[in-house]
């Protein structure tokens, strides 16, 4: 294992153990539920808008490591971006996970969640890994226009 698999490591085991992103909104504009059968990840996320800013998320749910600090790190990322900026995060998330980047540049943009990027190598996981960010793309497809 190399140095930066060791961060990657470190940053995916600090988000399951100990998430503070784990919680309940005071109120919440919108919430979404997903579930990974294969797994059996479930996860509740909660978004608080402010206009078309992501203002605060939170979540609730339980499963294996992966599927909870990838939803912890998600939201990291995402709180304060807006919409349009969140969707693009997302995607191209996505498209890391399918090995569909080529433009290594593009990677940046998803700040810590580049700790999954190694996901792609364990199929079995790849689901768990991307459970949030499906649900959350789920959520604003839904909310937004
Ligand atoms: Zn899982």
């Amino acid at each position: 294992m190399d140095d930066l698999e060791e961060l990657y490591n470190e940053i995916i085991m600090e988000h399951s153990m100990n998430s503070y992103n784990k919680k309940n909104l005071d109120s919440c504009d919108f919430c979404e539920m997903g579930h990974n059968p294969n797994c059996g990840d479930e996860i509740k996320l909660e978004i608080k808008l402010n206009g078309d800013i992501i203002e605060d998320m939170a979540f609730t749910g339980h499963g294996c490591a992966i599927s909870q600090s990838s939803t912890s790190v998600m939201i990291d990322v995402l709180k304060g971006k807006t919409i349009k900026e969140a969707k693009d995060v997302i995607k191209t998330f996505i498209d890391m996970i399918k090995r569909e980047i080529t433009d290594e540049s593009k990677l940046e943009k998803l700040e810590e969640a580049i700790a999954f990027r190694n996901i792609s190598n364990m199929p079995a996981r790849v689901k768990c890994a991307l459970l949030a960010w499906h649900t959350m793309e789920d959520l604003l497809e839904k909310n937004s226009k």
